[in-house]
């Protein structure tokens, strides 16, 4: 069955006068819904003062519960279009957006513009005008939303561990709250947040199918005051609002702990590395990561080795341990760069991105398209401001920002149509690989700086402990 909501309210004190009572309206919409197989599941009502001034928490509440689970609903039911919102311009503004972002017809059951020509038009210049005012719905629901969060209520989807309850305030989900407590009792006896993470991630674990655990999001369940039932959106800060799943004291205890241990990590560990971002795992294709692991040598003292290890394996074994001393293989890549920097390689050997130059073509495909797509959008326009929806300023305004994206478009089809026809010129490559070697040798040269050199000329580089191979795709 189709869902719909009901949106009533009394605009002017000359509309109360003239007795066409919030009561009455909601009776009329009510008969409509079930006449035409609507099923009501929110009735959204502004009263006298609430609806004169531009707040109108109802309405804005609506936009907010329709945006933020669109899949529920399928039309709001109104008296006509001038109560649904301030004017006519507003009107067709929200039901443009309600029908383009959301799926969501706004039905004026007192007013219908039908299939006929009239209603033809007025659809082909919602569209041009949704776009128009796309950022508009956005403030819009952002005040909704903040009207929400005053009072504590729940503001989108609820955090790990509670659900929404009646009165739209979080409540504890029982099973879930369970995990939570978890990963705080770990945190507090003295395991880390990737090892907490990776203990979810194991098969036999029965949180395994809850979700893929990161380290980052462990931190983010142990940074979130919101487990000692405070509530806080944007500056809205509300102590005592829901119940709480950890005490303030563990709360607490944690947040001393994040810092201290933070502190103590070696801040080498954020360091930039040389492959970082461009090595993955020949075998699974997943990023490979630096890894550090010390050992006890005879004399009791520990080294410390620095490994490039497969990410697949780290975080839940499902790769083998495709893992590598950092050293050897970042000089066996300087090693390679090297030869091919000499020409002792046959270009023809040398992977050169080979996907290259279809990536080009389908992205010059989609350019033309999108310049086809303006042309069309130019038209609308008019038509928009002919039939008097938007106005010669506005239309101006759109038409520049239309006419920039133009230019923009055509200038990166300029820049493709010669890349296309270009063969790949070989002493060009050649010196390219050439001067990038000379700064990856470079001592002088920070680890940041080599690492964006190999950037600009690696695409990637797969590296298989399985098969003792490094195989490194170049970028022209
Ligand atoms: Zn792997």
């Amino acid at each position: 069955m189709k869902k719909a909501v009901l949106y009533a309210r009394v605009s002017t004190t000359k509309q109360s006068e003239q007795g066409v009572s919030i009561e009455a309206q909601l009776n009329q919409l009510k008969d409509y819904a079930a006449a035409n197989g609507y099923q009501v599941v929110e009735e959204y009502i502004d009263r006298g003062e609430s609806a004169k001034t531009s707040d109108r928490p109802a309405f804005q509440e609506m936009i907010s519960d329709i945006k933020s689970d669109p899949d529920t609903y399928n039309a709001v039911l109104i008296h006509k279009t001038d109560r649904f919102a301030r004017n006519r311009e507003d009107s067709i503004v929200y039901k443009s957006l309600l029908r383009r972002d959301c799926n969501v017809d706004v039905i004026s059951i007192k007013e219908d513009f039908g299939d006929g020509a009239v209603g033809k038009m007025v659809e082909g210049i919602m569209e041009v005008v949704a776009e128009f005012y796309s950022d508009n719905l956005a403030k819009e629901v952002e005040k909704g939303q903040y009207h929400i969060a005053k009072q504590g209520k729940a503001v989108g989807k609820a955090p790990l561990g509670y659900k929404i309850g009646e009165d739209g305030k979080y409540k504890i989900d029982q099973e879930k709250s369970k995990i939570v407590k978890r990963i705080f009792k770990k945190y507090i006896n003295g395991q880390g947040t990737a090892s907490i993470a990776l203990d979810f991630n194991k098969h036999t674990h029965k949180f395994k199918d809850e979700r893929n655990w990161s380290d980052m999001a462990i931190g983010t369940i142990l940074k979130n005051e919101v487990y000692t039932g405070v509530f806080t959106w944007q500056d809205v800060r509300i102590e005592n609002n829901h119940p709480a799943i950890i005490s303030r004291d563990d709360f607490k205890l944690v947040q001393e702990l994040l810092q201290k241990r933070k502190k103590k990590r070696s801040s080498k560990k954020y360091d930039a590395y040389l492959l970082q971002g461009v090595a993955r795992c020949y075998e699974c294709g997943g990023k490979m990561h630096r890894n550090f692991s010390s050992q006890k040598l005879a004399s009791g003292k520990k080294k410390r080795y620095v490994y490039l290890r497969c990410t697949t394996y780290s975080k839940d074994r499902t790769c083998y341990v495709n893992h590598h001393r950092m050293k050897d293989i970042e000089e066996a890549v300087v090693q390679a760069i090297d030869k091919v920097s000499k020409g002792l390689i046959p270009l023809n050997d040398i992977e050169v991105a080979k996907t290259k130059q279809t990536d080009i073509s389908a992205k010059y495909e989609g350019i033309k398209e999108s310049l086809e797509n303006i042309e069309n959008r130019f038209d609308k326009q008019m038509e928009a401001f002919e039939a008097g929806v938007i106005n010669l300023d506005q239309l101006k305004k759109y038409q520049k920002r239309l006419k920039q994206e133009k230019e923009e478009l055509q200038n990166q089809a300029k820049e493709l149509e010669g890349r296309l026809d270009n063969e790949i010129d070989k002493d060009l490559f050649i010196k390219k690989i050439k001067d990038a070697k000379d700064t990856l040798v470079n001592d002088n040269v920070s680890i940041q700086q080599k690492k964006n050199t190999l950037h600009s000329i690696v695409k990637e580089i797969k590296i298989s402990k399985k098969q003792e191979l490094i195989e490194i795709i170049y970028k022209f």
